[in-house]
């Protein structure tokens, strides 16, 4: 587990949100890209997160929003990219891993390739209780919101039809299309719900663990690796900006 790993997590837990509202330059290994979320205030964003590389602020990292048609593409950036990016922490969302990303300062350093550098900063933060990580969520707002957890197997996986969008995401959703947008002259086009939403049906190590089945987790992130992804746009992943319960789950089968 590599718990005495320099880029382990800190013997006394994780970083509490820092107080000021400064911007920090952060530097981040990405490691979810969610699917596009229809957003009142910010039109159509998507919630990014991964593990920070830098030494003095370990740990997992949130980063929304973050404009989506401007990762139409993975031009921008790629799973398992190294980004630095300015930042503020986020006071809208209570979760200490949030942080809001100034606009246009991105800077992709480069692509952590094949396993094993990758291995080298996420092992020492693989968890084997989703168990207890709901049981903190529950038990206090501030908990850690997000995850890397071992499966102790994984039962299967659920596919389904992505129902459409509600009729309050399709109303921000009109709403932005119709928007003036006055640093474009191309008209805006609305953004389309996913085809398929998918779920991993898992147990993780804790003993007495019922399974963690879609549904019953409010996995607001989810990270299907080993699945074949749609293409970008119509990806399954979703990230709920409010929710405090949002695990990346990675099998390591
Ligand atoms: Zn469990």
């Amino acid at each position: 587990m590599g718990q005495l790993s320099l880029f382990g997590p800190n013997a006394d837990g994780p970083d509490p949100k820092p107080q000021s509202d400064q911007a920090v330059r952060l530097s981040v290994l990405i490691t979810v890209k969610a699917a596009p979320n229809p957003s009142e205030r910010h039109g159509e964003t998507v919630c990014v997160a991964g593990l920070s590389t830098d030494l003095e602020r370990r740990g997992w990292i949130r980063l929304y929003p973050i404009n989506f048609r401007e990762l139409a593409s993975d031009d921008k950036f790629r799973k398992y990219d190294i980004v630095t990016v300015d930042a503020k922490p986020a006071r809208q969302d209570q979760c200490r891993e949030s942080f809001k990303p100034l606009v246009g300062s991105m800077v992709n350093v480069r692509h952590l390739d094949p396993w094993k550098p990758r291995s080298k900063l996420l092992d020492p933060w693989v968890e084997e209780s989703m168990c207890r990580l709901n049981r903190d969520a529950r038990a206090d707002h501030s908990a850690q919101s997000l995850a890397l957890v071992r499966p102790l197997r994984v039962d299967g996986l659920d596919i389904e039809t992505h129902p459409g969008w509600t009729a309050d995401e399709q109303r921000k959703i009109d709403a932005y299309v119709n928007q003036l947008d006055l640093l474009s002259s191309e008209p805006r086009t609305s953004l389309e719900a996913p085809r398929l939403r998918a779920y991993y049906r898992y147990h993780c190590h804790e003993p007495r663990c019922s399974g963690h089945p879609a549904g019953t987790t409010r996995l607001g992130v989810r990270s299907l690796p080993a699945a074949p992804r749609p293409p970008v746009g119509r990806r399954t992943a979703r990230c709920r900006a409010n929710k405090v319960s949002r695990r990346t789950v990675r099998s390591h089968s």
